[in-house]
């Protein structure tokens, strides 16, 4: 059975295709987001949950790298520096990379969840 569950992190629906529960941590195929199932009806709902912001978005884009067969290059570590820095002051995983802290800029942000690295051969 398919499901469709929306991801507040990325704001698309993505496929799950196990047996849905309350309480159950489900990965969003999209941008590597962990969530947890708070209800099945009407529709499945799943939200962000409260856990340490380090471990949160290193699950996050280690799930998405493996997801899309990525490699972390050597700016890993202050990449994810700058996001909880970020996090702590703007209160989300904003790209450190960039301007503007919006939606769209949640890492991953918007283009690289739209393929962006294999045109440029790397992120932002
Ligand atoms: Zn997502």
């Amino acid at each position: 059975m398919k499901h469709k569950i929306y991801c507040e992190v990325c704001q698309v629906p993505f496929l799950y295709r196990e047996e849905p529960e309350v309480g159950k941590v489900v990965v969003c195929t999209v941008c590597g987001a962990e969530l947890k199932i708070q209800a099945l009806e009407p529709d499945i709902k799943a939200v962000r949950f409260q856990q340490d912001p380090e471990r949160e978005i290193r699950n996050r884009v280690e799930n998405f790298a493996r997801l899309r067969g990525y490699v972390f290059n050597e700016d890993k570590e202050l990449v994810i520096e700058g996001m909880l820095d970020k996090n702590k002051l703007y209160g989300d995983f904003y790209c450190p990379c960039r301007f503007e802290n919006i939606p769209e800029h949640v890492c991953p942000c918007l283009p690289t969840r739209q393929n962006e690295v294999r045109k440029l051969g790397h992120c932002y």
